[in-house]
């Protein structure tokens, strides 16, 4: 969903003094009352730098939850680049790596340039520090409706290219001079696979495709309308196997979804203005009280050595598994030759030097 940014810089603030005053208290012995209880959860699981080095698992729901075990999509790839890399969410569940890769082929295949990849998840998952009600359990991802440009673009270009807006923000239609089939057919790709559930666009999107698409239309039962979503679609998959209470969504009725429903999206109502605007939302006030228990082991599991480790190189879909160090000696390290990977390699064992380049550190938040 839509990141804001001039909310993201007074929370950020905010934030800042919060954690501040934490410290002075601890430093100063006064946390008389156990206050893990009270932390709020998007303060804890936004400090993760890096993902559980354990089996992929989601945990609880969209909207409320975390997952272990991820894996990162690399920066670059042949048919991608990852955007605003500074927010450190390119994380997600292995199998929804895996499908955002192969989306990035199908796509290519089909005439678009290739992905720009926004938002995945944090590499524990959880409530962030900005944006985003959903995006938790690591099954959420957002891709551009902006084509990918044919270079590769600078860490600087990433965080400030601007992504095309889709939609006139008075009508709600789709501005007719940027839509084109491509963009159809990328989002008939995303729809195309049984793991994907729903797609999240901007009414007016939905809209366009209600109007636009002939034949097959069993795709379009996918596609729902949201506010926002005029830059960016929202692609979510279903629940995994391995994780048994990761929690699913109710199933999408089974028409076309052009009816009544979408009308709505027409009317005044769902654009009235916000009457408490105020109102904490509550990614803003979680605490791990209220996210699945399993959640604070998953803050609490180790990591791996980088995250190049838990990065995803391709191949077989990788079960990350934690535990010692094997006894038997292990093989030395291949010296660093670029590109040359093993197709399935383990997520989370020692891999070869990469040309691609190592994540930054993530800067504080802004
Ligand atoms: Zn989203």
């Amino acid at each position: 969903m839509r990141f804001m940014k001039s909310s993201a810089r007074s929370l950020s603030g905010r934030n800042a003094l919060l954690a501040a005053a934490l410290g002075l208290f601890a430093l100063a012995g006064l946390t008389a009352q156990p206050a893990m209880a009270e932390e709020r959860a998007k303060d804890l699981f936004g400090a993760e730098k890096l993902p559980t080095a354990t089996a992929p698992q989601s945990f609880g729901f969209y909207s409320k939850g975390c997952f272990a075990g991820g894996v990162a999509i690399p920066m670059d790839g042949p048919t991608w680049q990852v955007m605003r890399p500074s927010r450190n969410r390119r994380w997600g569940h292995p199998a929804m790596i895996a499908l955002i890769e192969r989306l990035s082929r199908d796509a290519v295949a089909d005439g678009w340039p290739g992905l720009l990849i926004g938002d995945i998840a944090q590499p524990r998952g959880g409530p962030m520090l900005t944006g985003h009600a959903s995006h938790q359990i690591g099954l959420d991802a957002d891709i551009w409706l902006t084509p990918m440009p044919d270079r590769t673009m600078t860490r600087a270009q990433r965080e400030s290219m601007s992504a095309t807006l889709m939609v006139d923000e008075k009508t709600h239609l789709v501005k007719d001079a940027l839509w084109t089939p491509q963009h159809t057919a990328l989002l008939k790709r995303a729809a195309s696979y049984p793991q994907v559930e729903r797609i999240l666009v901007n009414p007016g999107i939905k809209k366009k495709l209600c109007d636009t698409v002939k034949g097959d239309r069993t795709w379009l039962r996918k596609i729902r309308p949201f506010w926002g979503h005029d830059y960016h679609f929202h692609m979510r998959i279903g629940c995994q196997p391995g994780s048994p209470t990761c929690k699913g969504q109710e199933a999408t009725p089974d028409d076309d979804g052009c009816g009544k429903p979408l009308a709505w999206w027409f009317t005044e109502e769902p654009w009235r203005p916000n009457k408490n605007p105020d109102a904490p939302k509550a990614r803003d006030v979680m605490t791990m009280a209220n996210l699945p228990k399993e959640c604070r082991a998953v803050l609490d599991a180790p990591g791996p050595p980088s995250a190049e480790a838990a990065t995803y190189h391709g191949g077989a879909v990788p079960v990350a598994v934690a535990g010692p160090e094997p006894e038997t000696p292990s093989q030395p390290t291949a010296p660093a030759s670029d590109g040359d990977l093993p197709g399935a390699a383990n997520a989370f064992a020692a891999t070869p030097r990469m040309g691609a380049p190592v994540p930054r550190p993530r800067p504080p938040v802004n």
